[in-house]
């Protein structure tokens, strides 16, 4: 029997695959207590389909790829990476890695080549979570746990789609209801979801609107004096400006904006205002917007003026990938230095410069991977290599982006052939969860071990492995002396000796376990310059593109993001294909379409075709799923847009103007 973390879902359920090759939930692990869903039951039949056995390489893109050795693989690299200055090249890393992986990827790039042009497809999945968490609380960990929903008595999600996209979370969540008659659960979505199916209260908003309909629930707080002043005097700073700006809303003009009732308003301020404990969820529907940032900072404003963090609640942001807090601790998006450091901060650049024995660490934090295809385009970027992930699929205007794949040196490290493949000159076939060893962070904080069970595919290397080799090949072997990944784990966790993430008591042999403790900030003491928690005027900036309908985009309930491995699965696929998407039947039968009909969408000057399936999505909304491949036709993502967030640069991937004609 081998355990692992589930290499789906930011839950992190614990896993292990038995002597019959079955996979089940681990019932000592604290994320799941022995339950799973229906994706990984199928890992084992899906770790050899599809998989890349060899490097490849071709110098041409119009020529066919040709099998390489890796020796030759490392000089390619090694030559590409000594003609490109360092910020002509970039990097562009994956949630889905565990974390020795991660570490080694970040210290080739900030430590070594001694450029921070490095990002995560964490942008597209957590960034205004992470950015708006840093704001308030000083940093961007979790402040609860899992163990917090088998007492909280109100929960509201916003957003999130639990019930597909966190489903053992969300039976947790089901499982508390059961237990007490007065547990209630509240959504506020555009689209009558799974989650909002089963809750009690759906409020059906408008899309963009959140700030807006949150503030309002600061104003009914403020006006029923339901605000927790001693908790606000003791333990935060800045009410006075939140306020101010929430005082611009009251129900019925929040009401008329957001296309909700009043009363809705007061639902939810009643909620903060009268629950034992509230735990706020919320995932992409916050997070993937122009005003992210905000939306996020709004809802904590929320647990901040009724004191309802600890014992009385949480505002808890769902991980989309299994290891993106894992990604989170090393420090992989651009800005990022492992143990939670900062490279803008020179106390933090001092420590690892040392650490690491390098000098010159940069203080800019590097662009995020939307402006990296913008300067790919104007020629500031001439060298990208993709780990773990599939741009050709999710990232936002995939037009533009498709013409940066094809104009720069690209190089693919990946188990599976995906569409991004099909634009490199350098393939690396990477060993996936099972076949190499190391830890990944659920949502919660627990850190868990993955044992390998399974010889890794063809020629493929741990990614860890592939830029350890690499960097030797380079002249660097005292930075990358490592022969297993727990070296690497063992140098990581140093570097979070006395952080908040403090991961040094850790050890492959004792989990799982959390870092920090269950609650966070238990004595409400703050890792921001002052110690309090701090609110923020959400300012509303109602997100507008051109359009008969606003496109919605989320997950597939069987598939995992761009379904290189989930795909692979027939009993996964069942239902989820052909490509669909949910229209209200008021509008399709405006337009005169029928359900099961084609219908083509259209936006960019770009068009799809997909198969209408009627839902109760908000009248003048559809949702179309993002993750199918192009060998189902036109991925969805040809029509978002990649308008960014200020503050977090987080795609605006709910919010796209298009058209829908009959096919
Ligand atoms: Fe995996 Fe998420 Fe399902 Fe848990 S809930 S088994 S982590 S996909």
């Amino acid at each position: 029997m081998k355990r692992f973390q589930c290499p789906y879902c930011g839950v992190g359920c614990g896993l292990y695959i038995n002597e019959k090759g079955k996979v089940k939930g681990d019932f000592e692990h604290p994320a799941n207590l022995g339950d799973i869903c229906k994706k990984p039951l199928y890992l084992p039949k899906v770790l050899n389909r599809g998989r890349i056995a060899k490097p490849m390489y071709r110098e041409n893109k119009s020529h066919s790829f040709r099998e390489i050795s890796w020796e030759e693989a490392y000089e390619i690299l090694k030559e590409k990476l000594i003609s490109f200055s360092p910020d002509e090249t970039y990097f562009y890393l994956s949630g889905q890695l565990l974390t020795e992986d991660i570490y080694v990827a970040n210290k080739f790039v900030k430590g070594f080549l001694r450029t921070n042009n490095v990002d995560a497809n964490s942008r597209l999945c957590m960034a205004s979570a992470v950015t708006a968490y840093k704001l308030a609380f000083g940093s961007d960990g979790v402040p609860c746990t899992y163990e917090d929903v088998d007492d909280a008595d109100a929960f509201l999600f916003i957003g999130s789609n639990a019930a597909v996209a966190h489903p053992v979370l969300f039976k947790r969540v089901l499982k508390r209801r059961k237990e007490e008659e007065k547990v209630i659960i509240v959504t506020v979505d555009p689209l009558e979801t799974e989650t909002a199916k089963r809750s009690d209260v759906f409020i059906q908003i408008k899309a963009g609107t959140d700030t807006v309909f949150l503030n309002s629930v600061l104003y009914v707080l403020h006006k029923e004096g339901w605000i927790d002043y001693r908790f606000i005097y003791n333990y935060t700073e800045g009410f006075e400006e939140a306020l101010e700006v929430a005082m611009k809303f009251p129900p019925d003009v929040a009401a008329s904006i957001c296309s909700v009732k009043p009363e809705d308003v007061y639902l939810v301020a009643e909620l903060f205002a009268h629950s034992k404990k509230l735990i706020s969820f919320w995932c992409q529907g916050l997070n993937q917007s122009l005003n992210g940032t905000m939306k996020n900072l709004a809802l904590i404003n929320l647990h901040l003026a009724t004191g309802r963090l600890n014992e009385k609640g949480c505002p808890f942001s769902l991980t989309g990938q299994p290891n993106a807090m894992g990604g989170r601790e090393v420090g992989y998006l651009t800005n990022g230095l492992p143990g939670y450091r900062d490279v803008r901060n020179k106390a933090d650049r001092a420590f690892m410069e040392k650490f690491w024995g390098v000098k010159g660490i940069k203080k800019e934090p590097g662009p995020t991977i939307t402006e990296a295809i913008d300067m790919i385009l104007k020629d500031r970027i001439k060298f990208l290599w993709v780990v773990c992930t599939n741009p050709a699929v999710s990232l936002p205007n995939l037009e533009k982006v498709k013409r940066a794949l094809e104009k720069v040196f690209l190089v693919v490290q990946d188990a599976y052939w995906n569409d991004t493949c099909e634009f490199a000159n350098l393939i690396l076939p990477a060993a996936q969860l099972g076949e190499k060893e190391g830890v990944m962070t659920g949502s919660d904080r627990t850190v868990t071990f993955c044992e390998r069970f399974s010889e890794p595919f063809g020629e493929s290397k741990p990614d860890w492995l592939i830029f350890t080799e690499l960097a030797r090949k380079m002249g660097a072997e005292e930075l990358f002396p490592y022969s297993s990944p727990k070296e690497i784990f063992e140098e990581f966790k140093a570097s979070t000796k006395g952080r908040l993430c403090d991961m040094s008591n850790l050890s492959y042999e004792n989990l799982p376990a959390r870092w920090g403790k269950r609650w966070l900030y238990e004595d409400l003491k703050f890792p921001t310059e002052s110690g309090k928690a701090r609110f923020h005027p959400a300012r509303v900036d109602v997100a507008a593109e051109e359009g008969m309908f606003i496109l919605l985009t989320g997950r597939l309930k069987n598939n995992w993001h761009t379904m290189t491995r989930t795909g692979k699965s027939p009993e996964l696929l069942k239902g989820e294909i052909p490509p669909f998407v949910i229209m209200n039947p008021r509008d399709a039968e405006e337009l005169g379409i029928e359900e099961g009909e084609e219908v083509i969408l259209s936006a960019k000057g770009k068009e799809i075709t997909r198969v209408v399936r009627f839902g109760n999505v908000k009248r003048g909304h559809i949702f179309a799923p993002f993750g199918y491949p192009s060998e189902y036709g036109e991925p969805t993502n040809l029509l978002t847009s990649d308008r960014t967030d200020p503050y977090s640069k987080e795609p605006d991937l709910k919010y796209s103007g298009v058209d829908v004609f009959v096919k």
